[in-house]
């Protein structure tokens, strides 16, 4: 491939304490804000143009790594992974993808609290771009109205379909139950390993990450202890 102006335009960065310091803060998983940081004009292309530009610098980067894209199995990769983005694992990014919230009324007058155990977890770590996989585990207190079961599930993954970092995914998940379902009473889990993590850097296959939030009756110990043993 003959360099081009994308080739000139990266040239390797001479500044090595800036390098060392993002190296850093990747390995050490620092994350800077509760809301996930996004530019104010986030949405104002739309999908089908997000495709076609990522496809070109996600091509970009194949041919500064050396691939050659004329070979029939990675020909249609860029475009893939640009469709993979934008529809699939961030989709997340776009409030207008955010799940509707259909609440029926408590008409069993059931009062205890609900767990949702072992809900499957798929999310990309935002210093990496790698796989987070675990299990996130979720209880609320029904305050007069209850959310149906895959409800649960659909928030979890619309959260985790940005690049995350585990403590803020486990805080916008327990945040949006509680705003949807108007009580304190909820409580988030979220148990995972992080590829960035186990693939590459430490090397570390073993372990996994744990996060918690809990809110209102959950910071009593007897409520959070009975969680605790459901999804222990
Ligand atoms: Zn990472």
């Amino acid at each position: 491939m003959k360099p081009n102006e994308t080739l000139l335009n990266t040239l390797p960065n001479q500044n090595t304490v800036y390098e060392l310091l993002i190296d850093n803060m990747g390995d050490n998983h620092v994350a800077t804000s509760y809301d996930t940081p996004l530019r104010e004009d986030a949405f104002e292309l739309d999908d089908a143009l997000k495709i076609e530009m990522i496809e070109k610098h996600f091509k970009s980067i194949m041919e500064i790594l050396g691939l050659d894209l004329t070979d029939d199995s990675l020909r249609g990769t860029p475009k893939r992974v640009a469709k993979m983005y934008v529809k699939e694992i961030f989709s997340g990014l776009n409030p207008a993808n955010k799940p509707e919230a259909k609440l029926f009324d408590n008409k069993y007058q059931y009062n205890q609290m609900l767990v949702e155990k072992n809900i499957t977890l798929y999310s990309n770590c935002e210093h990496h771009f790698v796989p987070i996989i675990g299990k996130a585990h979720i209880a609320y207190i029904s305050n007069g109205k209850v959310i149906g079961l895959s409800k649960l599930n659909r928030i979890v993954q619309y959260y985790a379909k940005r690049p995350q970092v585990q403590e803020r995914l486990t805080m916008q998940i327990a945040n949006e139950l509680k705003s949807i379902l108007q009580t304190e009473d909820v409580a988030v889990v979220i148990d995972a390993t992080h590829l960035c993590v186990s693939s590459r850097g430490i090397k570390d296959i073993q372990s996994s990450t744990i996060t918690a939030e809990y809110g209102g009756k959950f910071l009593d110990d007897q409520t959070r202890n009975e969680f605790l043993k459901f999804i222990s």
